[in-house]
């Protein structure tokens, strides 16, 4: 029976690529993976893609009597539907564990580094599993990609040391120019629906039972979205209406490393308390903010008394 291998809803390129990586690791051990996307490609990820020749991974939105490997994520609600009428056999990830459970003893692999690739790169070497040059293409853009060229706070020396393995294998000479290259397809914003960018890597949380959705544009400047900030208010109110408590959208500015976030929620002040800074209007400027998992979510798990 085949596995299939899944990241998150509003898949990144992570999510994507890692699905591909690992199951690239456990076809050359004789298992027989298939690399899923629960979602379609980003626009950075199609990027990505095109560029290392790798077709899009086969859709999954449903594990119903499927074997599922999970990567890039551990938690419910951002797994495939009906996870629990399949069976998961496998996690490979880097965030905090969860809350997907199993019946059965499992390969769980979590590590506290910045991207699924480097978790993946220590797999492949643990496994003496020799990577394919496109496949280490992916996973060098990948960790670029979750560490924002190594600037977020969740980059670590494993990362790097990944990265500076993988550019050898992928034939990856400059790497700040890859990284410019996808930054260039992901913040490319003009024409896009509101919901869309809202969608565009957005992930939902359980704080204390009240549903709190976080998505993030990162962008080479804040000008980027001046003129689309009313309609991209008016996507988060309509996800809001969905049943949540909160949406914040963090509009995420690389170069001066910082994030204007943006906020409609039932108590806004709880969410201001989260940041120890006050809205101006909608949104509040956080310098130094450029990690959901690492800043923005803990903060809230805070105030929310998680
Ligand atoms: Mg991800
Ligand atoms: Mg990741
Ligand atoms: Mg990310």
């Amino acid at each position: 029976m085949s596995v299939y291998v899944v990241g998150h809803k509003s898949p990144d390129t992570d999510s994507v690529t890692a699905a591909i990586a690992y199951a690239e690791l456990m076809k050359a051990k004789g298992e027989d993976y298939i690399a899923c996307i629960n979602g379609d490609p980003n626009p950075e990820t199609k990027m990505v893609l095109d560029k290392f020749g790798a077709a899009a991974p086969t859709k999954l939105s449903d594990a119903t009597g499927k074997k599922i490997a999970l990567v890039d994520h551990s938690d419910l609600a951002q797994a495939p539907d009906n996870l629990s009428a399949g069976e998961v056999v496998a996690v490979v990830d880097h965030h905090k564990i969860g809350d997907v459970t199993t019946n059965n003893p499992i390969f769980f692999c979590a590590m506290p580094v910045g991207c699924t690739g480097t978790v993946l790169k220590v797999l492949y070497d643990l496994e003496g599993v020799k990577i394919q040059p496109s496949v280490a293409g992916m996973m060098l853009a990948a960790i670029l990609s979750d560490t924002v060229n190594f600037k977020s706070p969740t980059c670590t020396d494993a990362d790097k040391k990944a990265v500076a393995e993988l550019k050898t294998i992928a034939g990856v000479t400059d790497t700040d120019g890859l990284f410019m290259e996808m930054l260039k397809a992901k913040s490319a914003v003009a024409g896009v629906p509101p919901m869309d960018l809202l969608d565009r890597d957005y992930k939902d949380f359980d704080m204390k039972g009240k549903k709190v959705g976080v998505g993030q544009l990162e962008l080479a400047a804040l000008d980027q979205v001046a003129d689309m900030r009313d309609a991209l208010m008016g996507a988060m109110k309509e996800k809001k209406a969905g049943g949540r408590h909160s949406v914040l959208l963090m509009l995420t500015d690389v170069v001066k490393e910082g994030t204007d976030l943006m906020v409609i929620s039932d108590e806004p002040a709880l969410i201001e308390s989260a940041f120890n800074s006050k809205l101006a209007g909608n949104s509040m400027w956080i310098p130094g903010m450029m990690s959901r998992k690492k800043q923005t979510i803990p903060n809230l798990q805070k105030a929310f008394g998680c």
